[in-house]
């Protein structure tokens, strides 16, 4: 059975404190970075000892004679499994540092955005809308790997096309070896020999184009339609993000949007109100019919159903609301004066009784959008 005390150097009876110390002292005298490949293997054995030594049921057991790291030991987790040879390469040298590979030229790019401004029309119905976007697309020239035309990328001669060099540094440790991108290729294991004349080795250049979008119905300001990969091209070629396009809604001359609700306000003339009328209403829709009632009051609102907004990804509308103003009539000629008194008269409404209400519900409401900035 291998002698796990020897190797590390320490007395049968040694302490965890021991082991440990002795360990670290071996480890960094031996690692293959420093010590090179002839001491890989007496660093495997001395992480192998150390892996069991240092936990004290693994410890118990080879005391007893039984080697826990041997595949044929009691605990079973022999080294290579368990524990290994990375993880205490981790441990002791903080791990991390440059990437193993080269990294890919070739990088997704970054989503785009751009603003469209619609009107209410096609808010509510939907439209389909062309829109000129200028991003970064792949280079035509040399299709995205930065050469000039006729040439290739070329490994790189420092780093032999690993991306990373290795350097010697001093820590704590002694001298260690870390590892860094290399310079010589920024890490990308390969160089342009002679730049793409376009892109200037970016394999991307900007570029403008005409998009076709579909606005759905129901947008509204702030919404964002999103383009699946119709953003920037990445660098080195790579594949596009995404491009959103955010909706801006013009204000309508008429109507008013809350939600997918509209509303508007009519002016009718108080005899009309008081009498009834018919009255042509010009909507999204084109022309409608709006039927007043006999006695319409101010402040009342005629509901036109299904005459708003298009639902977002949904069926139906909202409606159309038309909120009736009613006209006084000013200006009045002297038979007009004379037939109103005659109708008050008939009313008994020459001197009306006082009849004082709380406030008329129109202004509570008129105030209640004014504060939440409607
Ligand atoms: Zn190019
Ligand atoms: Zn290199």
């Amino acid at each position: 059975m291998t002698d796990y005390y020897e190797i590390l150097g320490v007395p049968r009876d040694a302490s965890a404190e021991q082991i440990k110390k002795s360990y670290r002292k071996l480890a960094r005298e031996l690692h293959p970075d420093v010590a090179g490949e002839a001491g890989e293997e007496r660093f495997k054995d001395v992480a192998r000892a150390y892996e069991v030594l240092s936990n004290p049921d693994k410890r118990q057991q080879y005391d007893m004679g039984v080697d826990p790291s041997s595949p044929s030991g009691g605990a079973g987790a022999g080294f290579g499994n368990g524990f290994g040879f990375q993880d205490i390469f981790e441990t002791f040298f903080g791990g991390g540092g440059a990437p193993a590979g080269p990294v890919p030229r070739a990088r997704r790019g970054q989503d785009a955005l751009v603003r469209m401004d619609i009107d209410l029309a096609e808010a509510a119905f939907g439209a389909k809308r062309e829109l000129q976007v200028d991003t970064a697309v792949v280079c035509g020239t040399c299709g995205g790997n930065g050469c000039r035309p006729g040439t290739d990328l070329k490994t790189c001669e420092v780093c032999h096309g690993r991306g990373n060099v290795q350097r010697v540094a001093r820590s704590f440790l002694g001298q260690v070896m870390t590892t860094a991108p290399c310079a010589a290729c920024q890490g990308f294991g390969t160089v342009i020999p002679e730049l793409c004349a376009d892109c200037s080795g970016e394999g991307r250049v900007r570029s403008r184009r005409t998009l076709t979008v579909n606005v759905p119905a129901g947008v509204d300001t702030g919404t964002r339609i999103k383009l699946t990969s119709q953003g920037e091209v990445g660098p080195g070629g790579g594949p596009a993000g995404d491009l959103y396009v955010e909706i801006r809604e013009k204000p309508h001359e008429t109507f008013v949007r809350r939600g997918d609700d509209l509303h508007c306000t009519l002016q009718v003339p108080m005899t009309a109100a008081a009498l009834g009328t018919v009255l042509d209403l010009e909507t999204l829709d084109g022309e409608q019919e709006i039927d007043l009632r006999p006695g319409t009051q101010p402040g009342q609102v005629v509901t036109l159903k299904g005459l708003g907004v298009g639902h977002l990804h949904a069926g139906g509308r909202g409606d159309l609301n038309v909120h009736v103003d009613v006209q006084v009539p000013t200006g009045l000629d002297e038979e007009q004066t004379d037939l109103l008194r005659s109708l008050a008269t008939m009313r008994g409404e020459e001197r009306p009784e006082p009849r004082l209400t709380a406030a008329h519900p129109g202004v509570f409401s008129r105030l209640r959008d004014k504060l939440s900035g409607r």
